[in-house]
């Protein structure tokens, strides 16, 4: 997907550091850290967000999950607790389209929602 900001980011053509990387997955700090612990963890594949996925994408959220799930190991936030969520279209706020996961910890993340 030509001037996708992730998929420059997960076929190596604008430079990061990940901190995770497998044949279907990348993750890396998000720029703007909203906690102490911030990564975004997304497919290589381009998928615009979660209302574009379909069943054949099943085995890769699947994925996404449990690399989630490695990484709060990882970064020490498994037995604090953590959050995953993903943002999806306008209501959301979804700023890149190209589907990711949010894992944040790393404090008391409070409530869910901002009415
Ligand atoms: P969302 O609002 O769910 O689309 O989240 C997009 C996230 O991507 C935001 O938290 C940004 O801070 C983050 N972000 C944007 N550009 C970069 C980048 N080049 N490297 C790391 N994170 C980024
Ligand atoms: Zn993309």
């Amino acid at each position: 997907m030509e001037d996708c900001l992730f998929c420059k980011i997960a076929n190596g053509e604008i430079s990061c550091d990940f901190v995770y990387e497998d044949e279907d997955i990348v993750a890396f700090k998000d720029i703007h850290p909203r906690a102490p612990v911030h990564l975004l963890l997304l497919p290589k594949k381009h998928i615009a967000s979660l209302a574009e996925t379909t069943e054949a994408d099943i085995a890769l959220l699947g994925k996404i999950n449990f690399v989630a799930q490695k990484l709060a190991e990882q970064f020490n936030i498994d037995q604090s607790g953590y959050r995953l969520l993903t943002n999806c279209r306008g209501d959301s706020g979804q700023e890149v389209p190209h589907i990711h996961y949010h894992l944040i910890g790393g404090h008391f993340l409070g409530a869910f929602t901002e009415e």
